[in-house]
């Protein structure tokens, strides 16, 4: 609660000392008792400004005003609110030029929308024809070249990977010719090389417009976004955007769960990263034994030798997208046959694929308690609903839930089975940045405690960093061939797989790990001492 407000807090759900002005006058409500606004982030002249926060707390909400696509109400949902009663309102801030020509609809936006999948719903032609009506600057070649998407520019629409849509909805945005840009979230489905391309070239842009962008990658945010602003309050309910702060700062703050200039604590517990690597741990003993395998389909080949798995460990994946990460999985899962090796059926799987379907009318709780006999314990209730908040969702149909929710409840089955291996593929996807960490906090402990392993494949470091003990690490040509390398421990795995990408990671004052501007003197230093992202 929040009995030290100075004034009265209107949500008695952060500690606030000081009730930050921006809570006097409401942006926008959805509906009478609906989800409230507070505050909008401001695009700015030859800079990327991030938004960063939970889901459902407003930025898409605040994508959609500043875009255009929704007329803010100033939290009054009885009657129609004039532009000209939000232009008085924004009188002499920063924001009053920006609204101002968006009211009198001078000024062009490109979007980026947040949800991809809903493409292929409205367009059914071919990528070319698809990216051919947006290319406003003649300029869509080199986009199509940057994002590698040469290789699919004929296919029908219908047809693209999560990975391709992605960067198709990317270079959709960037071919336009706009005033302002927005970035309703650049990286799910798209592998680290990938979010890489798709970060360098929002960088670009911004050196001739003003860019926004919203992302829950905080690696790639960092590098990305010259400030930030933070987003927070209680999901669904309210939400308050903050002034920007720089992009170093603003994330530092955010993982600490604390705002000094606002004097709010909006959670408990503060998000910190070991600065060493994690301990071998090669006394644990050793669980199951992977054999050597091949798996051909017409256009890819997949090999891998034989590995050892240890008892309690989390072996974390990391590698290209169409490297054969999901087929290994689906290997070891023994949803598909290897042509050469064999899996010891023995052994018991639980597995949580990459694509999740989610078309059951049954809720959630039928679903979980079909998975486990323990539904009731408390072991459940503090072990896997209270990290996964899957209390509230307990009664929704499972084909109503979102992206984020539908990944919770998956994660959940998949932890609930009794088995001596977990798999979980992309379980980051969708997630914000508090549920990142929660989930690895989650899937670390359920690992300690039992004689069982889990391999977790993703493409956030800073996920596989808090998350693993070891590493494998696929390397090969995507959508060719594929080999699986390793396990290593975490400094050789780190280094192996991100000498490949030519990224190195230094540690700031907090001990967050932050990517090297290329070329930069530590980027060299690092790279001559093979120190990628575990500096002595
Ligand atoms: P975020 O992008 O931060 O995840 P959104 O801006 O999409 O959050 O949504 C914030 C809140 O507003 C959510 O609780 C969402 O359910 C609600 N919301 C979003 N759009 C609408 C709408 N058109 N009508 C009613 N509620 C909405
Ligand atoms: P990753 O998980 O690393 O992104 P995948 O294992 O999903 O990669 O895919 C590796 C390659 O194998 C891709 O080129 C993909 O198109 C191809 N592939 C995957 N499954 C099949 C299948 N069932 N039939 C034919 N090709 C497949
Ligand atoms: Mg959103």
């Amino acid at each position: 609660g929040c009995g030290i407000c100075v004034k009265k807090c209107p949500f008695q759900a952060l500690d606030i000392i000081n009730l930050p002005e921006e809570l006097d006058q409401p942006t926008h409500r959805y509906g009478q008792n609906g989800f409230v606004l507070y505050g909008l982030p401001i695009p700015v002249e030859g800079k990327v400004t991030g938004l960063l926060g939970p889901n459902g707390i407003g930025k898409s909400t605040s994508v959609k005003i500043l875009s255009g696509s929704l007329v803010p109400n100033l939290g009054r949902t009885d009657a129609p609110v004039a532009w000209k009663e939000v232009l008085d309102l924004y009188q002499g801030t920063e924001l009053f030029d920006y609204l101002l020509v968006l009211s009198q609809k001078n000024v062009k936006v490109a979007v980026k929308p947040q949800y991809i999948d809903q493409i292929p719903k409205v367009f059914s032609g071919s990528v070319r024809d698809l990216l051919a009506t947006t290319d406003e600057r003649g300029k869509l070649d080199y986009y199509i070249d940057r994002l590698a998407l040469t290789a699919v520019i004929d296919r029908p629409i219908t047809t693209l990977s999560g990975g391709e849509l992605q960067r198709v909805a990317l270079a959709a945005c960037f071919a336009r010719d706009a005033d302002f840009y927005f970035f309703d979230e650049i990286t799910p489905y798209l592998d680290v090389y990938q979010r890489m391309a798709a970060a360098n070239l929002i960088r670009e842009l911004a050196l001739e417009r003003p860019v926004v962008i919203v992302e829950h990658d905080l690696a790639i945010l960092d590098m990305l976004a010259d400030t930030v602003h933070i987003a927070y309050g209680e999901p669904a309910v309210f939400g308050v955007i903050t002034h920007p702060k720089g992009v170093r700062v603003g994330i530092n703050q955010y993982l600490e769960g604390f705002l000094p200039e606002e004097n709010v604590r909006f959670r408990t517990y503060a998000v910190t990263f070991d600065a060493r690597a994690h301990a071998a741990d090669s006394d644990r003993e050793v669980l199951l034994e992977f054999p050597a395998m091949t798996k051909r389909f017409p256009q890819f080949s997949l090999t891998v030798d034989g590995g050892e798995i240890r008892s309690g460990e989390v072996l974390g994946v990391l590698g290209a997208n169409g490297i054969g990460k999901s087929t290994f999985a689906q290997l070891l899962a023994g949803v598909l046959e290897p042509d050469t090796g064999a899996m010891d059926t023995r052994v018991r799987i639980s597995y949580k694929p990459q694509y999740l379907k989610g078309d059951t009318e049954a809720t959630v709780e039928e679903l979980l308690r079909q998975t486990t006999t323990k539904f009731d314990t408390s072991y459940y209730q503090h072990e896997i609903l209270e990290p996964l908040s899957l209390a509230q969702l307990l009664q929704a149909p499972v084909n109503t839930l979102s992206g984020g929710e539908l990944q919770r409840v998956a994660i959940a089955i998949c932890l609930s089975r009794d088995a001596d291996l977990y798999i979980l593929d992309e379980p980051s996807a969708h997630l914000d940045v508090e549920q990142r960490v929660k989930i690895s906090r989650m899937i670390r402990k359920h690992a300690e405690g039992r004689a069982a392993s889990t391999l977790v494949i993703d493409h956030d470091i800073y996920v596989i960093d808090m998350i693993s003990d070891r590493i494998l690490v696929f390397e090969g040509e995507p959508g060719i061939n594929g080999k699986a390398a390793g396990p290593f421990s975490m400094a050789p795995g780190m280094n192996r797989f991100l000498e490949a990408l030519g990224i190195t990671f230094r540690r700031d004052k907090s001990g967050r790990p932050r990517i090297n501007k290329p070329g930069s003197f530590l980027d060299r230093e690092q790279m001559a001492a093979g120190e990628y992202y575990y500096t002595e």
